[in-house]
């Protein structure tokens, strides 16, 4: 807004400024114009008055009477060009009133009033105009006039030389008479002229100027007519111009009187020669002008006077007169009258170029051509500065939009500036939490990388990425636990993750109480830990260990208001006697591991490269057990379970063959259990299944229809949701009673998931099938299970059998035959291969038996035999 205030201030001053230099312009012009104007009118109405002692005095001395216009233009001009001396300039002027009084009583009246006139009065210079005073003057200066040199005007050549002859200081100007351009022009305007009436009196100035007129007239054209009219009676030559023809001009020169003497008043008589003259009228003298003349070349009294002025200031200057030649110049001004123009319808264009045009009608520009050009001078230049200054205004008014414009521009700019750098300044301040955020990230990740989520403790990476300082030799001998909570995945799928995970890190808890300086925990994956124990002296230490970590879990642990009681296996492998490498190590400590478990769980076993041999063949097992049963090398043998009474073949137990090609005949021991491992148990499951139903049905349609068959049954199959059903399509598609077919379930299974397998136990026995309970006495499974539970057959394990005929063990069979059949269970007693043992059974009324005592597991063109040769046949 300041900005804008002060360009208004500077606006309006250039514009002040600018109108005020206009009017100064425009007034000095005007008052330029003015002053020469007025200087003008004054030089004919001021009266020159000096009254100084010391001033020059200057006489000058007239022909003629003061009104008479030849007289005063002369008069006039001298005073005119003395005004400029001031008071150091006395004029003093006198008039010998010739025109009227041209007698000698007159003259010498006048020498009687000078003499006493000018008697003491010192005059410098005399300036006479026209002939009868120079004559005056010179004939009295030094009687009357101081004896003062005279300057002269007025007087023409011829009058000059017959006046001034013999006479010294004493110079002036000639009135030089000459009519030629006067006569030129007229012969211009009107090519026809032929007749001149000159106009001259017959004194002697008159017959003089007629005379000097005449001769140079000839000169111009020596056929023209002049007619003199100097011996007219004035009346006759009124008559005579009013008469002439168009040939004919009238030329004027000096003409005061007619032919009888009268005076006639020359203004007067050109006045009324002009108006009744049928031609134009020329003159000689520019008296004649406003008179009625058309004009011509005429002698001015002003030059004239102006010229003998100029001598006279060249005397008082103090140059000496004799030195100052007679001046005979031009005095003569052209000069001609527009109404006279009009009059005779002369148009301009033949008049001389430096002709004067007098009365022309008003013109405003021709009168104040002076002030009318200062005037639009004025206006050019107040025009071209309004517009320079609307100019300048404009471009102000760009600049200020401009500025405004950029103004606003920056302001913005600003603006978003500052709000950018705002944001720059967030966004960095929000980079710095994200790069905070990441830098917890990365230590979260590190964190998260290197340790276990669940049980905080590290993790398998991290004791890898450890591992490269742990086993140097410098620490000795470092024993690596690999640590597997039991059954954790029975657990684990009948309580629930949540479960399961509790269990976990209750487990880690406990192992974590053993920790010291050089016991370190990991978490390996799932429910495996490995324990780093350094500086070992030997394998008996990691031993000692190895059971310590063991009694740790002699006690159970509470978990969500159960009482749970797990054991882990370990696995333990020692550096550097069985490996260098922390792959190695794992690679042994978990074989060791699987060892201990099936040595029974809640055990630990140290490496051997035995170990390794085992799990090598397990490992090959396993790749060839894949596509075992689509290769067809599986059979089902079949051994017979016999009647201990009756000593007949009452069931079969179907037990599965496999004949590798690669590794030849495989013990079910060993594959089942890979099979059940690697879930290929469940199809092939289904394989003998199928297999028996179609034995038995093969059997039952030869006749032998009281015989059962026995089907070992993996918890697997079991837990399978659509077991039933495809025991059920099974025993339909062969056509075979449900009572005939018994699965054999371990006792073990039981542990491992109750609930659901006694849903599917009870499921199948809803159909009739039925259950037998085998390898019983084997693990810890309470009577109570059987209570609950729909077992039909209770099989004794084979290691009861045993101690039958062992001297130094009680054996528990009798026992156990009594309690199956007190609760109402049929009782088999299986590997029975003495007779001592048969004879034992019998004696506890063991229902049946099975065992290499009666026969070995047989392919069914066997059984069929062994059936044709106990006699029985389909005909029985
Ligand atoms: P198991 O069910 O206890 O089967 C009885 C095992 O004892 C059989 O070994 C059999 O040949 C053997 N045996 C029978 N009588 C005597 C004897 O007097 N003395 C000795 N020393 N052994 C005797 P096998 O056929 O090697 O089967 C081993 C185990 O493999 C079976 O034990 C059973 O648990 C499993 N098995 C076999 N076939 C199948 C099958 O089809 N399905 C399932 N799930 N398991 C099967
Ligand atoms: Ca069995
Ligand atoms: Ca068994």
């Amino acid at each position: 807004m300041r900005k804008r205030a002060l360009l208004d201030k500077r606006q309006g001053a250039m514009i002040s400024i600018c109108f005020v230099l206009a009017i100064i312009i425009f007034f000095f012009i005007f008052i330029n114009q003015e002053i020469s104007y007025g200087a003008e009118v004054a030089s004919v109405s001021e009266e020159v008055y000096s009254g100084t002692e010391t001033a020059k005095k200057i006489l000058i001395l007239n022909s003629y009477h003061e009104g008479f216009s030849w007289t005063k233009e002369q008069n006039d001009s001298i005073i005119t060009e003395f005004q400029e001396y001031g008071s150091s300039v006395y004029i003093m002027n006198e008039f010998i009133d010739w025109k009227n009084y041209p007698y000698k009583e007159n003259l010498d009246y006048l020498y009687e009033y000078y003499s006493y006139k000018y008697e003491n009065k010192d005059i410098d210079i005399i300036i006479t105009t026209d002939d009868i005073a120079l004559n005056f003057a010179l004939g009295h200066r030094a009687n009357i006039f101081s004896d003062a040199p005279i300057i002269f005007s007025g007087v023409n050549e011829d009058g000059t030389e017959s006046i001034t002859s013999g006479f010294d200081r004493l110079t002036g100007v000639i009135e030089v008479i000459d009519p030629t351009k006067t006569i030129e022009t007229a012969l211009k305007i009107n090519p026809s002229l032929k007749n001149i009436y000159i106009v001259f009196d017959n004194s002697e100035s008159g017959l003089s100027t007629g005379k000097i007129v005449m001769d140079k007239i000839k000169k111009v054209n020596p056929d023209l007519n002049l007619i003199p009219c100097n011996n007219m009676l004035y009346e006759d030559l009124i008559e005579q111009v009013k008469v002439l023809e168009e040939d004919s001009i009238v030329y004027i020169t000096t003409y005061f009187q007619d032919v009888i003497g009268r005076v006639i008043d020359a203004v007067y008589a050109t006045n009324e020669i002009s108006l009744n003259s049928r031609v134009p009228v020329y003159h000689l003298y520019d008296f004649g002008l406003n008179n009625g003349i058309l004009g011509g070349s005429l002698l001015s009294g002003r030059v004239q006077g102006e010229l003998a002025s100029n001598i006279a200031k060249r005397v008082l200057q103090g140059e000496d007169i004799d030195d100052i030649p007679v001046v005979v110049e031009d005095s003569m001004i052209t000069v001609y009258d527009y109404k006279q123009l009009e009059r005779f319808g002369i148009p301009r264009n033949l008049l001389p170029e430096d002709a004067e045009i007098i009365n022309k009608p008003f013109s405003f520009y021709e009168a104040y051509r002076g002030f009318v050009n200062g005037v639009i001078i004025a206006f050019v230049i107040l025009i071209t500065f309004v517009i320079v200054l609307l100019g300048y205004i404009k471009k102000i008014r760009k600049m200020r939009r401009e500025l405004s414009e950029n103004h606003e521009e920056l302001t913005q700019t600003y603006e978003e500036l500052t709000a950018s750098d705002e944001e720059i300044r967030k966004q960095y301040d929000e980079m710095l939490i994200i790069n905070e955020r990441i830098r917890e990230g990365e230590e979260k990740l590190v964190y998260l990388a290197y340790h276990d989520s669940l049980t905080g403790i590290l993790n398998k990476y991290s004791l890898l990425e450890a591992s490269d300082y742990i086993f140097t030799k410098e620490k000795g001998k470092i024993a690596l636990f690999f640590i597997d909570i039991d059954n954790f995945k029975y657990v684990n799928d009948t309580m629930g993750h949540a479960f399961g995970d509790q269990l976990i890190i209750k487990v880690c808890a406990r192992l974590s109480t053993l920790l010291n300086d050089n016991a370190s925990l990991y978490r390996h994956s799932g429910d495996e830990f490995i324990l780093i124990l350094e500086n070992i002296l030997g394998t008996e230490e990691a031993e000692e260990f190895a059971q310590k970590l063991l009694d740790k879990f002699d006690f159970g642990f509470e978990l969500q208001g159960s009482f749970v009681h797990v054991g882990i296996s370990i696995g333990v492998a020692i550096y550097p006697d069985h490996g260098v490498r922390i792959e190695q190590l794992l690679e042994y400590a978990d074989i060791a591991m699987y060892h201990a478990k099936d040595k029974g769980k809640k055990n630990y076993m140290v490496y051997d490269r035995a170990m390794k041999q085992n799990f090598a063949e397990r490992v090959n097992i396993e790749k060839n057990l894949h596509g075992a049963l689509d290769n067809n090398e599986f059979k089902v043998y079949y051994q017979p379970q016999f009647d201990a009474k009756t000593q007949k073949i009452t069931g079969l137990e179907a037990l599965l063959r496999w004949e590798s090609p690669v590794l030849g005949n495989v013990s079910p021991l060993k594959f089942i259990k890979i099979a059940e491992d690697i879930h290929v148990i469940i199809p092939i499951g289904t394989w003998v299944l199928q297999q028996a139903c179609s034995f038995l049905s093969k059997l039952h349609n030869m006749g032998y229809t009281d015989i059962t068959i026995s089907v070992n049954i993996s918890i697997r199959q079991l837990l399978q949701i659509d077991f039933c059903e495809i025991v059920q399509t099974t025993l339909e598609e062969y056509n075979l009673e449900p009572e005939y077919l018994e699965l054999e379930i371990t006792e073990s299974m039981l542990i491992k998931s109750f609930d659901s397998i006694a849903q599917s136990l009870e499921k199948l026995h809803s159909i009739n099938v039925r259950i037998a309970l085998d390898d019983f006495g084997m693990g810890y499974s309470s009577l109570n299970y059987l209570t609950h539970l729909p077992i039909d057959t209770l099989k004794i394990d084979k290691s009861f059998i045993d101690t039958i005929i062992n001297p130094f063990k009680i054996s528990l069979a009798g026992q156990i035959v009594k309690l199956g059949k007190s609760i109402g269970l049929s009782v088999i007693a299986e590997g029975v291969e003495y007779e001592e043992q048969a004879n034992y059974l019998e004696e506890y009324d063991c229902d049946k038996i099975q065992g290499f005592l009666y026969s070995r597991p047989i392919p069914e063109d066997d059984i069929i035999k062994l059936l044709e040769a106990e006699g029985r046949s389909h005909n029985d």
